[in-house]
């Protein structure tokens, strides 16, 4: 079946897609289609919360389909299996049934996916978190983790293994040692315990930071969490059990997380006709368009650019989603599109128990470090922009008055 109905369609609705549906939608464009695996949307940076026990409805789900209703564009939930940018069409899997897709405009918004870098026993034996399922999963296999330990005569520590110490691995760390906690003391019968190891490749923790101070912050953190962090250490292989690294050290694990840095989309890799690079991400150039097709355009995790190549965040893709929204509908209409300049706003980070840390930077590159309720009204903040970008203000206020007052009931608690 072939449809031929959309100007614009965009591809995955995460951090970036999303927030680019609505705002052409909201700008007028007519004939929006935005189309996602999931019928769901999840603020990716908050995954690793799902991971440590919150409920979806916590992490402030949104169903593409109500998302589509209050704005007035089209949202398919089917899957992306290939891309014809001669013949302008897109093929979709919706289980068993294929269709095909006409467009004007394509708009690759597909995030990244984690590499297991060859490595031994990664696909069989580590778990990932680049999906909401892999962090339902990954919370699955969590409390059976510490149940287990716990059930063993005489009772030991769980033992988890977290790959990689970007913001997923550390996150992660923090949320999981924290949690533990919490079910130590909500069920004082049983003795559960927890050892986590963070394991980096390179002599420095957190290497895609460059401000050492907000990695010390991050790494007090942690370890005032309990979690004890190598340096230093490249994984050889990944067994039912264990890791075990280059210099032959052995860690034994009832979980290993791999959290080894991000590449684009699979689809990105089998794919011959779009440019890519060796991380299998579209190459575009500064006006986000692929060098290859000026009709597709590419946003977020699965793009690069050769000459920027820009960090795989969230603020990152939501400002390439706002700076595309006109850029896009220019194009349509027969203008040229302006290149995207990224603007660093700095990193924030969340812990758990913790605590919060981040760094902002000003319009001059000058760097404000964070901490604290600072720090964790900042990095509720960032979660509300992107609400109010697919919501509008009424749901945001009600939802950032929510967080308010949580904080004031926490305070005097
Ligand atoms: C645990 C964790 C913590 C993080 N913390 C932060 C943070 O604190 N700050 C920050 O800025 N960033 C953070 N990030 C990174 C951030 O989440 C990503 O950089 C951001 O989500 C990328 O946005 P995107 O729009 O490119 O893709 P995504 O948000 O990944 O969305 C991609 C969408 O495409 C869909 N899709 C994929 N393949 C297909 C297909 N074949 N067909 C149809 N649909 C498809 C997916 O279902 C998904 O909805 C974190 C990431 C993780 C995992």
């Amino acid at each position: 079946m072939r449809e031929q109905d959309s100007d614009v369609i965009i591809v995955g609705g995460g951090a970036g897609g999303a927030e680019l549906a609505v705002r052409l939608a909201r700008a007028g464009c007519a004939r929006v289609r935005l189309i996602d695996q999931a019928p769901t949307h999840v603020w990716k940076p908050r995954l690793h919360e799902l991971a440590a026990g919150a409920a979806r409805g916590e992490l402030g789900e949104i169903r593409y389909r109500d998302l589509a209703e209050r704005w007035g564009f089209v949202f398919e939930q089917a899957a992306l299996t290939d891309i014809d940018p001669t013949a302008k069409t897109i093929a979709l899997a919706v289980g068993e049934a294929r269709h095909e897709r006409d467009y004007r405009v394509l708009v690759l918004a597909l995030g990244g996916v984690t590499p297991d870098l060859g490595v031994d026993g990664v696909a069989e034996h580590a778990l990932m978190l680049d999906r909401s399922p892999d962090a339902e999963a990954l919370y699955k296999r969590f409390t059976k983790a510490l149940d287990d330990a716990a059930a063993q005569t005489p009772p030991r520590a769980a033992q988890v293994v977290i790959v990689g110490t970007g913001l997923t691995g550390v996150e992660l760390a923090g949320y999981l040692a924290s949690h533990a906690d919490v079910v130590a003391r909500a069920d004082t019968t049983s003795a559960q315990t927890l050892a986590i190891h963070l394991v980096e490749a390179s002599a420095t923790f957190m290497p895609g930071f460059d401000d050492a101070p907000t990695r010390r912050g991050a790494r007090t953190r942690l370890e005032g969490l309990g979690v004890t962090i190598h340096t230093g250490q490249t994984i050889a292989g990944v067994e039912a059990d264990g890791v075990v690294t280059e210099d032959g050290t052995r860690l034994d694990s009832d979980m290993t997380v791999w959290a080894a840095g991000r590449v684009g989309p699979p689809l990105a890799a089998h794919d011959q006709r779009l440019a890519t690079n060796d991380k299998q991400q579209w190459r575009v150039g500064k006006t986000l368009q692929s060098v290859a097709h000026a009709d597709i355009f590419a946003l977020g995790d699965c793009c690069v650019h050769d000459d920027n190549p820009w960090p795989a965040t969230a603020q990152v893709a939501s400002q390439q989603a706002e700076h595309l929204a006109p850029q896009i509908m220019a194009y349509l209409d027969g203008d040229t599109p302006k290149g995207f300049v990224f603007k660093d706003k700095g990193v924030l980070m969340s812990f758990g128990d913790g605590g919060d840390l981040g760094l902002i930077r000003g319009p001059r590159a000058d760097a404000i470090r964070i901490h604290g309720h600072v720090s964790h009204a900042a990095y509720r903040a960032l979660e509300r922009q992107h609400q109010w970008v697919l919501l509008g203000t009424r749901a945001t206020v009600e939802g950032a008055a929510g967080d308010f007052f949580d904080a004031l009931r926490a305070r005097h608690a």
